[in-house]
């Protein structure tokens, strides 16, 4: 993905700490300090822009919610959603998905939601892929028994890679659907790629699976 560069974009994360988490490390098994409710944490690895992770944590009070992003210049507009928005079930991290199992313990995850992410189509960068089987590994290692992975893209190459990944770690494939926006699927909250690519006419895929 292609990214603007906004040297202001650091200051505007480090002066907002009520919203950007700056220290995950010292939550590690002790989320529930950072949100007003206890109550089940659900991630999203590689959150962009943030409308998926926001609406959700509007329409879902019962549910704390945490958007995890790579790229500060990015994640800053999830910031503006936020402060927008001054939801308490919502923080953001600026960290990378690689790292996650330094952030959290097993069992404070209790749902993985992975959104159009990085197709890295070439075989010699599978490894990248976030349904890699070593991120897999990462997601079990904080994840609570029995947690789930919602996982869309408009891809079917990853698609189609993610399933047989899911698939070869001993995942169950719980829901699949082909084509998300002309099933009967209910309440679905788009993303900004979700809504980019469809309107351009691409099918939009999704999956729900489970650990086992
Ligand atoms: N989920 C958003 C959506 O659907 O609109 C953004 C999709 S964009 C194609 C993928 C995002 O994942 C990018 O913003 C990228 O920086 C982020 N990303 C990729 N690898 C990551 C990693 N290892 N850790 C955190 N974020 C990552």
């Amino acid at each position: 993905m292609r990214v603007r560069h906004k040297p202001w974009a650091r200051e505007m994360l480090e002066s907002h700490p009520q919203y950007v988490v700056s220290s995950p490390e010292q939550y590690k098994g002790n989320w529930k300090a950072v949100f007003e409710k206890d109550q089940p944490l659900h991630i999203e690895v590689g959150t962009g822009k943030g409308r998926f992770i926001t609406e959700m944590a509007k329409a879902n009070p019962h549910v704390n919610y945490i958007g995890i992003e790579l790229f500060e210049s990015v994640i800053v507009t999830a910031l503006d959603r936020l402060i927008e928005a001054d939801l308490p079930n919502l923080r953001l991290l600026n960290v990378n998905g690689e790292k996650l199992t330094e952030y959290f313990a097993k069992g404070d995850v209790s749902r993985v939601y992975l959104n159009f992410s990085d197709p890295w189509p070439k075989t010699r960068h599978a490894k990248r892929r976030l349904t890699y089987k070593t991120f897999l590994k990462l997601y079990e290692e904080i994840l609570i028994d029995k947690g789930e992975i919602h996982f869309k893209t408009d891809n079917q190459g990853l698609f189609e890679y993610s399933l047989m990944s899911f698939s070869e770690y001993g995942m169950l494939l719980k829901f699949i659907s082909l084509d998300l926006h002309n099933s009967d699927f209910e309440g679905n909250i788009m993303t900004e790629y979700e809504e980019k690519f469809s309107n351009k006419g691409f099918r939009i895929y999704r999956c729900e699976v489970q650990y086992q």
